[in-house]
């Protein structure tokens, strides 16, 4: 049997967002991934080819964001958690909200989504899927969010797919580990780029500040993720006692992770976290968010939903604070925010005067955690995508295994 793989990205190699990648080998064409980019407008991949199956590592709209166009097209076979399946619908529905606010034509409609949502066949981490011919797919836990997966698939030869990747243990999941394989397609967002501090430091050194903020009479703002971030803030504050206040779509996504209690560390600390946590159902409660000690809410860059309209009320008391955990993208209000000190009000551009400070609560590995990650797998070639810094992963991992950064388009043969 021939064992080329053959391998091209659709989009995403060279860039965190939009990613999509195609392997075919043995007779068989995978599908990973097809995300969009939200930016404005919103970015999306190359068509996609009529594949044999299409494997989804986790919710986030730079890796589902597309599927449901996928759907209107041809029948598809989604490998998937549920927990990812429920979410990304959930995501799906958001964005075309939020492209009709904009002025954008949506990429897909609510009909295609119900689709995508029927096309999942469930699996679960640690378990082995016969995909006809000798191939077999084994899906790992990927650390980086609940029901997240790393997908390797099994021929003549292993092909580890990560997706995005953590490896340290956080309040929300467990990290993961490397898994052997011959072919290692690794994700590279912090190429370059380590985490400054451990994570117990880190919660430390946020909860100092936010006793600060809260000591001085102010409001601390944690503009967050509806999807993990803003309830892993919810688990790292659980014990401190403050008046909390929690905000948009999370809230939703709160119910989903504790419906499938197997992809949390602790489904038992994440309810305690979020019972103490006051949720906001009404302008009542945004009236009495305004006058707490802290309020979680989306969006995490803060380009919209309710972080704006809190925003609009605090940012003149120098006593407030903004506490970034996410990272800034390029052309966000975050980080329009850390750079200027300003924000984008749907078009009015104001002044800020909170303090801001930026902890990086990131899921991803760091630079050095991804090269350590790659030497453990022990592989023979190693694709990197997902990061605009590949060269400096390239370096350390050279001696690892042969390394390739194929741009989007290029058809790779190893
Ligand atoms: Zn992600």
């Amino acid at each position: 049997m021939n064992n080329d793989i053959k391998i091209q990205f659709l989009g995403g190699s060279n860039e965190v967002g939009s990613l999509a990648m195609v392997l075919e080998t043995g007779g068989i064409k995978l599908l990973f991934e097809y995300g969009m980019t939200p930016s404005k407008p919103p970015a999306f991949p190359l068509p996609a080819p009529p594949v044999d199956m299409t494997l989804l590592t986790h919710s986030h709209l730079d890796h589902s964001g597309m599927i449901p166009s996928l759907c209107s097209e041809y029948d598809q076979t989604i490998l998937t958690t549920e927990l990812t399946g429920e979410i990304s619908s959930l995501l799906h529905k958001d964005s075309i909200k939020i492209a009709k606010t904009e002025g954008y034509a949506p990429p897909y409609n609510s009909a295609d989504i119900k689709e995508a949502k029927h096309s999942i066949v469930p699996v679960e981490p640690s378990q082995k899927k016969g995909i006809g011919g000798d191939h077999e797919i084994r899906s790992h836990s990927a650390g980086h969010i609940p029901g997240s997966l790393m997908f390797e698939l099994v021929g003549s030869r292993k092909t580890l797919f990560t997706g995005d990747l953590n490896v340290i243990d956080t309040r929300l999941v467990k990290g993961t580990k490397p898994v052997q394989c011959d072919v290692l397609c690794m994700e590279g967002t912090y190429a370059g780029r380590d985490h400054p501090k451990k994570r117990e430091e880190l919660e430390k050194d946020f909860l100092d500040k936010i006793d600060e903020v809260v000591g001085r009479g102010g409001v601390a703002v944690l503009p967050a993720f509806a999807v993990s971030r803003s309830q892993e803030l919810a688990l790292v504050i659980r014990k401190a006692g403050y008046n909390v206040w929690f905000d948009g779509m999370g809230r939703k996504v709160s119910k989903m992770f504790l419906k499938y209690p197997k992809y949390l560390r602790s489904a038992e600390n994440l309810k305690k976290a979020l019972n103490k946590i006051n949720m906001v159902h009404s302008d009542h409660g945004r009236k009495l968010a305004l006058n707490s000690e802290v309020i979680i809410t989306s969006s995490g860059m803060m380009d919209g939903g309710p972080v704006l309209s809190y925003m609009n009320h605090l940012r003149n008391d120098p006593k407030n604070a903004v506490l970034l955990t996410g990272y800034q993208v390029e052309g966000t209000n975050s980080r329009l925010l850390v750079d200027k000190g300003k924000l984008n009000f749907y078009g009015v551009i104001e002044n800020v005067e909170c303090e801001v400070e930026y902890f990086d609560f990131s899921a991803h590995a760091g630079h050095s955690e991804l090269v350590e990650f790659a030497k453990g797998c022990n592989p023979e070639k190693i694709v990197l995508f997902h990061s605009d810094n590949r060269k400096a992963l390239e370096e350390p991992l050279k001696d690892v295994a042969e390394v390739y950064s194929p741009n989007t388009g290029e058809l790779l043969e190893l």
